[in-house]
């Protein structure tokens, strides 16, 4: 079942799922399920993992399996969320539901740097406080969503046309940008807030507290400790922004192919204390390749997601728009980045799944529980007739994808999600 409709016919009833991924016009309750989706208000009601009671699945050899979340022994709920389609087919599901949020309360900061950002969300979270909507964007990344909403805004009342790949940049900016990565991210970096304007922490509290806690949280944001690094409140405009332009924000690719360059994401996690190295280890590796920008969603008391955007076309003067070469700047990206992620002691993948291109990846984060779940694979699914390749890569079963690093730059991406 698709996103929208399984929330509007909850959304009839008075209740929520409270899963709002950015792809919600896109994807299905099934999908959700398989690849351990993210929604927007994860700060309140947790992923989709969190939300699942009790799972309907017909495994590989055609048997029917409906798994319970147990309180005792084990349970197979977790490991079929997450399988990404490599042990059963998901055919029906019973979630935690809860009341239509009535009350919402909307607050922005601004912060010196990305890093003082995620300090004052570290700290939200670690005194307990759960905003459904905590996103911090660094400096560039805020930009254009200023930029951006005042351009869209504008122009939503002449025509719908999309005419540049992003926000507020024209096309010909933009391929400057992506040409000479290593030079304009290192500008981008010396300028700091200083041109761009500050990072920018959009919050959205939900229920009965609602008022309370953005209360305590502005407390919390703009008490002197945080030093430097305190946020200054700017009120709810930002986030009114956010909230009006949720779900179009990923949908802007096209024209970016069209002028024969790429873009993509890559959203990495890690806990609050490895997250500085994180941070700068993926945006260093993957800037020496493409142009990078970075936000933050998706915290927890433990640690944060970091979502880098990222554009990219062959440097300027070597390979123009021939697809090999294009491919091999998109492939060494992707490698460095999610290499660095392992480096830092991070996770290739929040919530976007591992599919086939990053499933080599995996082995190595993982390391001897990639026999446990092959092992496992067998017994669900004895003919290898599942998702081959996904997740545990050649494993025992014949694999019938393009090879890593090559099958993220086909156009099937098959099993790879975004
Ligand atoms: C524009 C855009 C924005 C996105 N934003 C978000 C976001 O905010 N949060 C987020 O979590 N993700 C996001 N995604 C990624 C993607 O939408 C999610 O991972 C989603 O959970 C996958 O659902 P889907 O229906 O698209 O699954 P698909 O991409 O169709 O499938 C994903 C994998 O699961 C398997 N699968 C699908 N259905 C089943 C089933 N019923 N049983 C067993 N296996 C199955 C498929 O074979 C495949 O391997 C975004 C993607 C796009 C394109």
């Amino acid at each position: 079942m698709m996103g929208v409709p399984f929330e509007e016919s909850l959304e009839r009833r008075g209740f929520s799922l409270g899963h709002f991924p950015s792809s919600i016009l896109c994807s299905t309750v099934g999908g959700w399920l398989a690849a351990r989706s993210a929604g927007q208000c994860s700060g309140r009601y947790g992923k989709i993992e969190d939300m699942v009671l009790e799972l309907e699945c017909v495994t590989g050899t055609g048997e029917v399996l409906v798994a319970k979340t147990r309180s005792t022994g084990p349970s197979l709920v977790p490991l079929l969320v997450g399988s990404e389609g490599t042990l059963a087919v998901l055919t029906r599901a019973s979630f935690r539901l809860h009341e239509a949020a009535k009350l919402r309360t909307f607050a922005a900061y601004e912060f010196g740097s990305t890093d003082a950002g995620w300090e004052g969300m570290r700290r939200l979270f670690q005194a307990g406080l759960r905003p459904a909507v905590s996103r911090l964007y660094d400096p560039f990344d805020a930009m254009l969503a200023r930029q951006g909403s005042v351009k869209r805004e504008a122009s939503a009342k002449t025509a719908q046309t999309a005419t540049s790949p992003v926000p507020g940049l024209g096309a010909s900016l933009l391929r400057t940008l992506v040409g000479q990565p290593t030079l304009m991210n290192a500008i981008i970096d010396g300028l700091g807030t200083r041109l761009m304007g500050p990072a920018q922490l959009v919050l959205i509290f939900e229920g009965e507290r609602a008022r309370a806690d953005a209360e305590t949280a502005r407390n919390l944001l703009e008490a002197s400790s945080l030093g430097a690094g305190r946020g200054s409140y700017v009120g709810e405009g930002p986030v009114q922004k956010w909230l009006r332009h949720r779900y179009a924000v990923s949908y802007r690719q096209a024209p970016v192919f069209m002028a024969d360059l790429f873009s993509d994401t890559i959203e990495v996690a890690s806990t609050w204390d490895a997250l500085p190295g994180l941070y700068h280890g993926v945006r260093k590796a993957l800037g020496r390749h493409v142009f990078v920008m970075a936000h933050l969603s998706h915290a927890y008391p433990d640690g944060c997601c970091i979502y880098f955007s990222f554009a990219g076309r062959p440097e300027i003067g070597s390979g123009g728009s021939d697809p090999e070469a294009i491919y091999r700047v998109y492939d060494a990206a992707w490698q460095a980045a999610l290499t660095a992620a392992i480096d830092a002691g991070g996770t290739i993948a929040h919530h976007h799944g591992v599919g086939r291109s990053k499933a080599p990846l995996l082995e190595r984060e993982q390391g001897a529980s990639r026999e446990a779940f092959t092992a496992l694979k067998r017994v669900f699914d004895p003919a290898g007739i599942l998702n081959p390749g996904n997740l545990v890569g050649d494993a025992g079963v014949q694999r019938t994808g393009h090879p890593y690093p090559h099958a993220a730059a086909e156009s099937t991406r098959e099993g790879s999600t975004r």
